[in-house]
Order: structure tokens, then sequence, then C-alpha cells
């Protein structure tokens, strides 16, 4: 694996001496190579800061002359800042959650960038929706945008189990089997929302094999004003990346344990697969016999008794009963379905 891409940067520019001190601090960390920042802050809830706005954009200008090596990135949500950050020289953009959970907003920003060479990043929406990240891309793509990544910021589910927004890694995974040559980019900040996950989430996402990090970064993290709890100070980041593992791909030992528990897996799901069309034979059996007496597809007593076995199988089994009642509550609906059909037949 090559060095991961490293964007760090306040959640919102504040001031001048604030990006000037932050910046200042983030070019004497070698693996840091692009500074974030949100210049436009759109806010869930009104009241809060929105962001210093186009006042900014000449003190961009200006730390971007002091530090040529750094490229420079925030994010956009109209045409109107596609075109004022473009007129800055910002070197990158990016489409932030609740934009690309809007397809109209997204339409506007790509229209903008038409003719653009710009580096674009397509954060995922907050609602776990696969499609709204993948028909953000696409447009991006339509108005011939070739400089894309996407940035995983996780997803605001109703059980988040203490993350700000749930990481729900499959989706992320998904979208790489979808697009494999599309960059993916983490942003553990926004998935944690305290400081104090970051660090794990961060090896999570490196571990599977993503391109870079976007972390957020304050000179004093308790006094920003968006984002307080989840803000590194610039030393809180560099210990953060000095204890990154950045594993090779090299054929070794890991490796090779790695792929014989893939074929594990692998036989596990063939089996899996098997078993489920074997079900669904006998179901339809058994939907012949229904409706030859007569009798409805959908039978509570049974499907009640049938849960309830199962669930105490689980806990002996060290299976957590949740994902047991999920599993079957969605084998037996499609059981259902089949039946029903078969029924009308
Ligand atoms: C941000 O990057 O500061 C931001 C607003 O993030 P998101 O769009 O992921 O909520
Ligand atoms: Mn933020």
């Amino acid at each position: 694996m090559h060095s991961p891409l490293i964007i760090a940067g306040p959640c919102s520019l504040e001031s001048q001496d604030q990006l000037s001190v932050t910046v200042d601090a983030l070019s004497r960390l070698p693996q840091v190579s692009m500074i974030r920042l949100g210049i436009w802050k759109p806010r869930t809830m009104p009241g809060g800061f929105e962001g210093i706005g186009d006042e900014g954009l000449p003190w961009v200008k200006t730390i971007k002359q002091q530090h040529p090596d750094l490229k420079f990135c925030c994010e956009v949500a109209n045409a109107h800042h596609v075109e004022q950050a473009l007129l800055s020289g910002i070197d990158a953009l990016w489409i932030g959650a609740r934009t690309t959970g809007s397809p109209f907003a997204v339409q506007e920003v790509t229209e903008a960038l038409r003719g653009s060479t710009i580096a674009v990043m397509v954060k995922n929406a907050p609602v776990p929706d696969l499609h709204l990240w993948v028909g953000a891309i696409e447009r991006c793509r339509q108005v011939g945008l070739s400089n894309i990544a996407a940035i995983h910021r996780g997803f605001d589910i109703y059980n988040n189990l203490g993350y700000r927004n749930n990481p729900l890694w499959e989706i992320p995974m998904e979208l790489h089997r979808l697009m494999p040559d599309l960059p993916l980019i983490c942003d553990p900040s926004h998935i944690c929302g305290r400081r104090e996950w970051i660090a794990r989430v961060a090896q999570t996402a490196l571990d599977l094999h993503f391109d870079g990090l976007m972390i957020e970064v304050h000179p004093t993290p308790d006094d920003a004003l968006t984002d307080a709890r989840q803000q590194l100070s610039p030393k809180g980041l560099q210990s953060l990346l000095e204890n990154l593992v950045i594993r090779t791909t090299d054929e070794n030992r890991a490796e090779i344990e790695l792929q014989q528990q893939r074929r594990t897996i692998d036989t596990i799901d063939n089996q899996l697969l098997s078993l489920l069309s074997e079900r669904q034979k006998a179901s339809l059996e058994i939907a012949k016999i229904k409706k030859e007496a007569n009798m409805t597809v959908f039978q509570p007593r049974r499907w009640n008794e049938l849960l309830a076995d199962h669930l105490r199988q689980a806990e002996t089994l060290g299976l957590d009963p949740a994902y047991i009642k999920e599993l079957f509550e969605k084998i037996h609906s499609e059981s259902v379905r089949r039946q029903e059909e078969e029924l009308v037949k």
C-alpha cells in the first residue's frame, strides 16, 4: 500500500489567525499533504456558526502563497461556492454529506463545475443509501470531472452505537466493489464525533485499504466554533499519524493466513447459499399443501414458535439473538412472499 493521503484542518475556518496557526503546525507534519477548511458551513439546526463565508477566501489565497507545498480543499454546496472557490485558486473541493443527500443541490454544484479540471471529493449522504452516493459521483462524471474521490463519513441511523455517524463499513466496501478505481478516503472525525475514538477508526479504515484520511484539526479544539468534541489538536494528530500502522500487501505470513481464512469463509458462504436454496424448495412444497388445504400463507403461531426456538439456539451457539432475529425475519418474509406468489398461480 502507498502512504495514505492525509487531509487535515479545521472543521470551520474561523479567523485568519486560526488559519495561519493551524497551517503552520500542520506543515511540520510530513504526512499531511492537504489542508481542509469549512468556509461555508451547512448546519442542521439554525442559529449556529454558519462559516466565515466569502470573507475568508483572501486568507486562503495568502496562506497558499506562504505554503506552496500544501494543497487546500473546502466544501461547496451551491454554484456560488463553486465560483468563489475556483476564483480563489483552491486545489480541491468536496461535496458535503447534506448536499449529497439532495440530488437537485448536487446537480447545481456539478453544473457549476462543468469544464473544470479541479479534484472533487464526494461525501456519502447521512442516510445509508448507497444510490445517493453513487448518483452524486455519476453527476460529477457527467459534467466531465475526472479527478474524483469518495469520502466515507459514516451514516446517521437509529442505532449509532455511540458513534456520531455509524461507519457501516459494508457500504463503502460495496462502493469499492462497484467502482474499484475510485479512491476512498475515510473521515473518522465525523464518524466518531469524539476525539478519543478517531485513531481506532482511522486504523480500521487503513486496514480496509482506504486510500486516505480526512481529519479535523484545530489549534485549541475545545474553543472551536463547530464540532469541538471531535477536533484534534495538531499534537493529537501528530501522535495519531505516528501510531498508524500502514500494512503492506506483500505475500507475508499474515497474508497467507488471511487467504486461508478467506477460503474457509467462501466455503461456508457457498454452503449457506445452497441451504437457502434447499429451504426455498421446501417452502414452495409447503405452499402447495396450503393451497390444497385453503390455508393462509402466514401462520403467526408457527412463526412465533420457530423464532423463539431459533433465538434459544442462537444463545447457546454464541450468536447475537438480535442479529439472528433480523436474519430470520428476512428469510421468513421472503418465504412468505414466494409462497404467496405460488398461491395466486
Ligand atoms: C465537515 O466536513 O465539516 C462536514 C460538515 O461534514 P459532513 O458533510 O460529513 O457532515
Ligand atoms: Mn465538521
